[in-house]
């Protein structure tokens, strides 16, 4: 009788309570304080402080079943899913860990034992692998275990070195494998068990916990060696019930059976459906452990990731002709077979279902009309022979009909075609910039009668200039744009506050980002916007619990950011006061945009800036950097403050009372944003444009601080690097790359002349091919690799030589075929090019046209291109 799923779980835990493990429950599948980590993806996980030696614990030895995800990160099993027997996107993991307690010899004795004896593995269909250096346990392996040496690889640090992510705690393992015996289609030279070809299935991971690797990858032995352990439920279910895919064993009945019943697809059918099967059994199972563990569906972060997987499993629905809500119904199959193990699942069954089944729903309802689109697109790109799917595109199907990224490309991968993320990175680009625009004006009446409602009954009370912490109360909140009490998990907010330390976008500063909580909730701040005088409109995502209407709130600018904006800021006074002294006063701003990565500043003036003009400007600024000249702040009036020399700016609208910032005696001016202490703190600004964007303005663009020196280095890091390929020295990079393009023209013109040449040549050899009929000479030919524009002489150059005569001249270039015919003029009452091309082009799958004595055409398939020359001759009479 072989074990089920619930036996392997319970004996496993039991075999190391025996053995002194404390038996300790899963945790959430959201690690709950690990920045650094999406999602628990390894049993270790919870125990991380632990292993560090940060955290102590009234045990040494521990067992558990621990539920992970690999959907993200540095251990990311989605691509795998459905295609291999034995990856999924949740799966259990269990595991026993010493905490400074035992350390190789057992841990190796206790898998061995647990294997061999308790499982009744049989050792023969077993082998190991250990880390190449680790000698030690090759010997424990041998000595202890009596392990054969056919049974033991040795490999390199990509197979047998773990590491839970970039940084923290890593060690040498050793693996056990279930070896299925070497097939016929495997191809490889050594089929050791990093093999691909199916024959090892990894079993179990033995990791010997012995550092923690920091930020620059150096490795920091722990405090006390330690054994983490993992395998995974699913794959041993598989070999201890004889199968060889996870997907036969029993812990996916129930799973699959439902998905074949609301498909009412079976399993068998068809591989690519089996796919699609596993896939969505695999997809509700990790839904419906997320919902469980409180993630919801959203447009960031880990609900994001939520919604791609639901959104992949929903596509695969429709593989499968589902067309309605239907992943909840599998996923209830889920609970069903998991609920013992995880009780919280079946108590939150029915929030658990519903929240997927809304989400499905939110989807289905643009997924048929997307995927509509995106197979009009494919076709449309392969039949122009394009190798990958415009960015507009991928961005229109995310945004319009929610398409994640991943999805689409997914979907492309199906047809050997992959997305262009730049492209589509730009449209989202695009896309903001047009949303902040919008904003700003009031074309949608709702939305300017809601903001007038707002300022007219709140005024928020700005204290960033003192401030970036805070507490204050939520007067009124908006969730996609509509008056609302509360929001929770994943709606989109914006937050009006009684007081906030946020800076709203204004005088070319952008909007300050941040956090803010109150006792229920968190909202991560993407942007602060001030759509009216004072009113101060907080945008962002509600990230975790709910938030409402009139609860206090803890308000945390992030505090990098801001630093990093306000350096540029002061560095923009400073550019335009070296600006004015350079070129004049009458370089006038007209406009700038202040980020915390870089700062822009547009002015007036007729003629570019020259080098040294820039060099001057940067070196003036960076003296009153040097110089670290206080920053102070005053109010006045108007009139006031031009009198004093502050600059205002003239398009700019000012108050009767206006800020002052002056630095100095180099820079004083009328403004409202955020400033330095001291010039001192910008370090450095260098320009790294200068360019024109309309008649008479120009626009420098400047970098400061740690910004400005990675610049630096990158432009330094690029030269040095051509300098390698040229193999000179950063000296004479510049004299070696004139005297490369110098030679390169000078073969370029060589090249010219010789393939003028040898054209002439050419033609002379294809005359010879010509045909006769009524003293009219028929030449078709094929001359692979020439383009279009040396087509046209070519067939000119031939029609002469003919003197009387129809040429015609076919090729493959690049993926397409060229065609072109010439008539001579006494025979144009005979043959027309113009005709005879549109039948010629046809063949070769295109189409074309042209005058009677000349005619040109282009066709896309290259192997027609005899049988097109064929019905040429046929045409002609001479066939
Ligand atoms: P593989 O090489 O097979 O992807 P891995 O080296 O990534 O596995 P480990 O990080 O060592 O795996 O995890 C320990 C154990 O967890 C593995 O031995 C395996 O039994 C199981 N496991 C890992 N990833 C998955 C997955 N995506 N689905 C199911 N089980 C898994
Ligand atoms: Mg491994």
């Amino acid at each position: 009788m072989s074990r089920t799923a619930k036996e392997i779980r319970e004996d496993f835990l039991r075999f190391f309570e025996d053995r002194g493990h404390q038996r300790v429950k899963s945790a959430s599948v959201v690690p709950s304080s690990d920045p650094t980590l999406m999602f628990v993806n390894a049993g270790m996980v919870p125990f991380k402080r632990v292993f560090l030696g940060e955290e102590s614990r009234d045990y040494r030895r521990a067992t558990t079943a621990q539920k992970c995800i690999r959907v993200s990160g540095k251990h990311n099993d989605l691509e795998n899913v459905g295609r291999t027997p034995r990856h999924h996107t949740f799966f259990e993991m269990l595991g026993n860990f010493s905490f400074g307690d035992y350390f190789k010899l057992e841990a190796i004795e206790f898998a061995w034992e647990l294997l061999t004896e308790h499982m009744q593995i049989s050792a023969e269909n077993l082998a190991v692998s250990v880390f190449r250096d680790d000698d030690e346990a090759a010997d424990l392996w041998r000595d202890s275990i009596g392990l054969p040496g056919d049974k033991l690889y040795h490999l390199d640090e990509k197979e047998n070195f773990w590491a839970m992510g970039e940084t923290g705690p890593c060690g040498p393992c050793s693996e056990i494998h279930y070896d299925f015996g070497r097939p016929e289609s495997c191809t490889s030279e050594v089929c050791d068990p990093s093999c691909e070809c199916g024959r090892w299935l990894e079993l179990w991971n033995l990791v010997f916990m012995q550092f923690n690797r920091d930020e620059s990858g150096t490795m920091h032995p722990l405090p006390h060696p330690s054994i983490d352990t993992g395998g995974g439920l699913e794959r041993w279910a598989a070999v201890l019930q004889g199968v060889r895919n996870n997907y036969d064993s029993d812990l996916f009945t129930g799973l699959l059976g439902r998905a074949q019943d609301v498909s009412g697809v079976s399993l068998g059918e068809d591989d690519e459906k089996d796919v699609s099967l596993r896939v969505v059994a695999d997809h509700a199972r990790t839904l419906a452990i997320m919902v469980g563990d409180g993630v919801l569906p959203s447009n960031a972060g880990r609900g994001y990731v939520l919604r791609r997987i639901l959104r992949r499993g929903s596509r695969h629905g429709v593989l499968l002709g589902v067309e309605e809500p239907f992943l909840y119904k599998v996923a209830d199959a889920a609970i069903d077979e998991l609920g013992d193990a995880y009780p919280d699942l079946r108590e939150r069954r029915d929030f658990i279902l519903d929240r997927i089944k809304r989400d499905e729903e939110r989807f289905m309802t643009t997924l048929s009309k997307g995927l509509q689109l995106l197979e009009e697109e494919i076709q449309e790109a392969k039949a122009q022979g394009q190798a990958s799917l415009d960015g507009r595109t991928a961005f229109k199907l995310y945004d319009t009909f929610g398409f994640p990224l991943d999805l689409t490309a997914d979907i492309l991968v199906g047809h050997g075609m992959q997305v262009d993320q730049a492209g589509f990175d730009d449209s989202m680009q695009a896309q903001r910039e047009r949303a902040r625009a919008a904003w700003a004006g009031s074309g949608d009446e709702g939305v300017a009668e809601i903001h007038g409602r707002l300022a007219a009954q709140f005024s928020t009370r700005f204290l960033g200039y003192e401030t970036t912490e805070a507490q204050s109360r939520i007067v009124a909140l908006l969730v996609d744009g509509q008056p609302a009490e509360d929001a929770s998990e994943g709606d989109e907010v914006e937050v009006v506050l009684e007081e906030t330390p946020f800076y709203a976008e204004s005088g070319g500063q952008v909007g300050d980002r941040g956090f803010l909580s109150t006792g229920s909730g968190r909202v991560e701040i993407q942007d602060t916007q001030k759509p009216l005088d004072n009113l101060f409109l907080h945008r962002g995502v509600v990230v975790d619990g709910e938030i409402s209407v009139d609860s206090e709130a803890e308000l945390c600018v992030d505090q990098e950011l801001r630093a990093a904006t306000v350096r540029n800021h002061t560095g923009t006074h400073l550019l335009h006061a070296a600006l004015r002294e350079v070129v004049g006063s009458q370089a006038m701003q007209k406009g700038s945009r202040v980020a915390p990565n870089r700062l822009r500043f547009d002015f007036t003036h007729d003629a570019p800036l020259s080098e040294d003009e820039i060099r001057r400007i940067e070196n003036r600024v960076n003296e009153w950097i040097e110089a670290n000249s206080p920053g102070t702040t005053e109010v006045k009036s108007y009139d006031e403050a031009l009198e004093s020399g502050a600059i205002a700016i003239f398009d700019e609208k000012y108050g009767d009372q206006v800020r002052v910032v002056s630095f100095g005696d180099c820079s004083t001016e009328l403004c409202g944003g955020t400033h330095a202490r001291a010039t001192g703190d910008i370090g450095v600004l260098k320009v790294i444009s200068e360019t024109g964007i309309a008649a008479g303005v120009r626009r420098i663009e400047a970098l400061t601080g740690l910004g400005a020196l990675e610049h630096i280095r990158l432009q330094e890091k690029r030269a040095r690097s051509a300098a390698e390929v040229l193999k000179v020295s950063l000296e004479d990079l510049p004299g070696r790359v004139e005297k490369l393009v110098a030679d390169n023209r000078k073969l370029e013109r060589e090249v010219e002349r010789l393939r003028n040449a040898s054209r002439g040549s050419e033609a002379s050899d294809l005359l010879g091919g010509a045909l006769e009929i009524d003293g009219a000479k028929i030449l078709g030919a094929r001359v692979d690799g020439v383009d279009a524009k040396e087509m046209r002489g070519m067939v000119d150059d031939l029609r002469n030589r003919l003197g009387s005569g129809v040429v015609l001249l076919m090729a493959e270039h690049g993926a397409k075929v060229v065609v072109a015919i010439g008539v001579t003029k006494d025979l144009v009452g005979r043959f027309k090019a113009g005709d005879l091309i549109g039948e010629v082009a046809s063949v070769v799958g295109g189409g074309g046209g042209g005058r009677p004595d000349f005619a040109q055409a282009g066709g896309k398939d290259a192997s027609k291109i005899d049988e097109a020359i064929a019905r040429f001759h046929a045409l002609c009479g001479v066939g």
